[in-house]
Parts: C-alpha cells; sequence; structure tokens
C-alpha cells in the first residue's frame, strides 16, 4: 500500500467561523501521523473534507492522487462510523458484518478476517446490542476494515475507551502503519499519541501550527 492522504491549503467557513484557513500536510503510507490541537482547531472539518462528507470553500484533499469520491475502497474514521450506527441490537456482531459486507459488494470471508483483526471473533455470535461501548468501537473498527482501506483516518478514538481498550487500540494504530497504511489519529492530548505517533502534526485555529517527527519534537525542548 502507498497511498498518501495530501491536505493542500484548505479553506472553510461555517457562518462567521474560519473552520480551516489554509490547512496543509500530507500522511505518508507505513507511519502513524498524530493530527494534534485544542477543541475547535479544525481536526474533524479536515477528516470530514477528505472524506468527502463535507466540502470546502477551497483547497484539495487527496488519497494518493484522487479525491475520495472516486476511491472504490472506503476510509474509516471512528467517529462518522459510530455516527453512522444503523447498529441493530437484536444483530449478532457478524451478521451485522455480512450485511455490511453484502451491501458493499465484498466477500463474507471478510466479515470473519476483520472480526478477528479486532479481537472479536470469539464474541461473533453474540447480540451486538449487548456490548460495552469498547466492543461497539471495535465492531465500528471492522466494518471500517472490510474494504481494507489503504488509508484509516481516526478521530479521537480513545474518546470513551477504558485502560484495556486503549492498549488494544496503540497496538492496533501501529499494526495498521506496519501494513504499510497511511494513519491519521487525532486527539487533543498530546500525550495520548505519544509511544505511537511517529511525526505530529499541530494544529490550532484551522491551520498548522508545527509538523514534524516525534523525535524532531522531542530533541527541541
Ligand atoms: P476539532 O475537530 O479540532 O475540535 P472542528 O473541525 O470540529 O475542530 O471545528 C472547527 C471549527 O468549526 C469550530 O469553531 C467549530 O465550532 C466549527 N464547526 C465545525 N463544524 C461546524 C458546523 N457544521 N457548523 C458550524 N460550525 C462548525
Ligand atoms: P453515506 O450514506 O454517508 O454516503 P455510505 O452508505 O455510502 O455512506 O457508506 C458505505 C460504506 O462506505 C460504509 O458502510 C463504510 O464502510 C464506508 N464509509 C463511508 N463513509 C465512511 C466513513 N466516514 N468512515 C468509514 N467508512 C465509511
Amino acid at each position: 500500500m502507498t497511498d498518501s492522504i495530501i491536505v493542500d491549503g484548505l479553506r472553510k467557513r461555517f457562518g462567521s467561523t474560519l473552520a480551516l484557513d489554509g490547512m496543509s500536510f500530507t500522511v505518508p503510507p507505513g507511519r502513524v501521523t498524530g493530527f494534534v490541537g485544542p477543541n475547535g482547531a479544525g481536526k474533524s472539518t479536515t477528516m470530514r473534507v477528505v472524506l468527502g462528507l463535507d466540502r470546502a470553500d477551497a483547497g484539495t484533499a487527496l488519497i494518493g492522487n484522487r479525491p475520495y469520491r472516486t476511491l472504490d475502497r472506503p476510509l474509516c474514521t471512528v467517529g462518522s462510523l459510530l455516527d453512522a450506527g444503523a447498529l441493530q441490537p437484536s444483530r449478532t456482531a457478524r451478521n451485522h458484518l455480512l450485511w455490511l459486507a453484502h451491501s458493499q459488494g465484498l466477500p463474507a470471508r471478510r466479515t470473519d478476517e476483520v472480526l478477528d483483526l479486532v479481537g472479536l471473533a470469539s464474541v461473533a455470535r453474540t447480540r451486538a446490542g449487548g456490548f460495552s461501548l469498547g466492543m461497539r468501537q471495535r465492531l465500528g473498527i471492522a466494518a471500517a476494515m472490510l474494504g481494507d482501506p489503504s488509508v484509516v483516518m481516526l478521530d479521537e478514538p480513545f474518546n470513551g475507551m477504558d485502560p484495556e481498550g486503549i492498549i488494544w487500540m496503540r497496538g492496533f494504530l501501529r499494526s495498521l502503519a506496519a501494513s504499510g497504511r497511511a494513519v491519521l489519529v487525532s486527539s487533543h492530548l498530546m500525550g495520548e499519541l505519544q509511544g505511537i505517533a511517529d511525526h505530529v502534526v499541530v494544529v490550532g485555529r484551522g491551520r498548522v501550527i508545527a509538523d514534524a517527527a516525534v523525535a524532531d519534537l522531542l530533541a527541541s525542548v
């Protein structure tokens, strides 16, 4: 997998709020890139624009060299997946995924592969309605992984996770990068990304403040 996420000069206004003010950075394959900044800095809006869920007033967002809407393989963000919800509580985890795989024209075997990937194989035949928040989050991630995305974007994935879930998520993010994917993970807490992110893009007020390898950032303070 060799796709990058390329964000170039994005501008976006909501009424009198300038949400994105020339947002530009690149997320290369094979790395976890942290996307750090206070609430309101423009992280979610940037991800929504990359996913084609929001339209920028100016600038471009590309995956590889194509805009998202022309891609056949889906990307993922935990936030929008959970919002998209559509989780029917009476369905088992496996049936939920089978239904999603079918609706995307993907082979049923992907269902078992992604359940394994997120560590839910042992509860595949359990009704998802009884799942904890952490398990639902993993199911959402499994759904996002059905199409084997080359690029993964997660918006505040640690929010609401218990300590065990956080440990799992950290390892999972590293394994995604190790498999050559471009991984972008947002957080309003730099510390959450310590030991996971190779590179950090720090943002504030809709633009990039710092863009550096974690090792270089640490050496400069
Ligand atoms: P972050 O993800 O870093 O917390 P956001 O991208 O959510 O930041 O928000 C950036 C700015 O844009 C904030 O001031 C937010 O209030 C505003 N904003 C985001 N989405 C909308 C929207 N749909 N309507 C109006 N304002 C919005
Ligand atoms: P929408 O109705 O919002 O356009 P779709 O129904 O087209 O979304 O989504 C189809 C599939 O594409 C989803 O099941 C999901 O796997 C993938 N997908 C779409 N948007 C996202 C997203 N924001 N994050 C992850 N996957 C997504």
